[in-house]
């Protein structure tokens, strides 16, 4: 496997609940900061995102703790007429560190283009908060061999140059392989983070080696090592198995040795 000089880049382990979670749930991530606080420790920094209802209550919970609160969207303006939307400032308010921005269920289902996704992660930026912004192709685009075409129109027109490695993380996730229990093998995810990586570097010069690039699409406690371990990939942007405290902290477990 080639490697990278990733390592000094501190890898994200993100959890993403998606539309999951009642009050119930707290009890499951109160069993995740056991889990970490009892294991060795995890060379990542570890970070929730619930839905918005839960997002008080898992911040209060989670304060003073290895695990960070953070959110799955946000609108763009700061406030006003937008019924059942929720801005970045209040997020930021409710202690939030993130905000994934652009999860390609937000593409499809809400039909956001990447003006949308970059107009959003610069409200989470200017909100104080770290924008986790998300690109993939679909299983048709791959079959068609225009993967690099779609990551690279995907990331340069949803990214500006208001953004760093300080306030922004990539996370690449392939569509066809979200939540269909199909994993990108370790070879194509270096091919497209490699490919992540040069663009970060022509787009933000030196600064580019300091972007994160997380690999979602069903990473498992059985696949993360070897994910985690692939060239540029820092991290991991989890959905069903963040879901159990035992199943992230399986995957936590790449980053404990
Ligand atoms: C996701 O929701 O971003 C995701 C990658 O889901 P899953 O891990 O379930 O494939």
């Amino acid at each position: 496997m080639s490697q990278d000089s990733n390592k000094k880049r501190t890898p994200l382990a993100a959890g993403n609940w998606k539309m999951n979670g009642l009050k119930e749930s707290i009890a499951e991530i109160a069993a995740l900061d056991g889990l970490i606080e009892n294991n060795l420790p995890a060379s990542c920094e570890i970070l929730i995102c619930p839905p918005f209802t839960l997002i008080m209550s898992f911040q209060h919970i989670l304060r003073d703790t290895k695990i960070t609160v953070g959110a799955q969207d946000c609108h763009w303006q700061e406030g006003g007429a937008h019924t059942g939307d929720i801005s970045a400032i209040m997020l930021a308010d409710a202690g939030c560190e993130y905000v994934i921005v652009g999860h390609s269920e937000r593409r499809s289902d809400h039909h956001e283009d990447n003006g949308t996704v970059m107009k959003k992660a610069e409200a989470v930026i200017n909100a104080g908060m770290k924008a986790i912004i998300c690109v993939g192709e679909s299983e048709k685009e791959r079959e068609a061999g225009a993967t690099l075409r779609i990551i690279e129109n995907q990331l340069k027109n949803s990214t500006s140059k208001a953004m760093s490695s300080e306030n922004t993380v990539i996370a690449y996730e392939p569509v066809w392989a979200i939540g269909t229990g199909k994993t990108a093998s370790v070879k194509d995810v270096e091919e497209v983070h490699n490919f992540i990586r040069m663009l970060l570097n022509e787009r933000f010069g030196e600064d580019g080696e300091g972007f994160r690039i997380l690999y979602g699409g069903s990473v498992k406690p059985a696949n993360a090592e070897s994910l985690m371990s692939a060239s540029n990939v820092d991290g991991a942007l989890v959905g069903g198995a963040s879901l159990k405290a035992d199943d992230f902290n399986g995957i936590i477990d790449a980053y404990r040795k």
